[in-house]
């Protein structure tokens, strides 16, 4: 049985991380979408509200699973046996970043692959900052995010703009 990690921020979750996830599900016996819990300093969201939003979304997926993470991905990985961690690529912006990463992954903890899939062409603009900006500016985002994450993510940033 082969467990694959996908780690990231997911401030909030995407369809372009959505997209990564389904597609790795088919490829893996389970994948486990790892949130990490880093400080909200730069983030909008909390982490208890990223992984909330994360787990509606796949509820409808019988072997993915949502679970929140702190420190290095790859100690995490090795706690939850994961042979495969899963990232996804944009093209050109992500290259470089998750090049560099992946090296860093392997050289301390060489036995488990880095797996980086392409992103499907009509995400290949969406991120979750551009998102944020767009939604702040009141651009329509209903078929960028399921419909929770969107109705979640007006109610934040207007939350955010009366404490402006
Ligand atoms: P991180 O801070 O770890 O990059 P993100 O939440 O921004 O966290 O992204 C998690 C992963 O999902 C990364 O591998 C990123 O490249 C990938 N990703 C983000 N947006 C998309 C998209 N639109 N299509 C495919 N992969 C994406």
């Amino acid at each position: 049985m082969t467990i694959a990690l996908y780690p990231g921020r997911f401030d909030p979750i995407t369809y372009g991380h959505l997209d990564i996830a389904t597609r790795a599900a088919q490829v893996f016996d389970e994948l486990v979408i790892g949130v990490f819990a880093t400080p909200q300093k730069n983030l909008l969201f909390s982490t208890e509200e990223r992984v909330d939003m994360a787990q509606r979304a796949v509820t409808h997926i019988s072997n993915i699973r949502v679970e929140p993470f702190f420190g290095l991905t790859v100690d995490f990985a090795k706690q939850l046996n994961a042979a495969v961690i899963v990232r996804g690529l944009r093209m050109g912006s992500d290259f470089e970043r998750e090049f560099e990463m992946a090296l860093m992954n392997k050289k301390l903890a060489p036995e488990i692959e880095v797996l980086c899939m392409m992103t499907s062409v009509q995400y290949q603009f969406l991120s979750s900052s551009i998102l944020k900006e767009v939604a702040q500016l009141g651009g329509c985002i209903d078929d960028l995010v399921p419909e929770y994450v969107a109705n979640t993510l007006r109610e934040k940033l207007s939350v955010v703009a009366t404490k402006i």
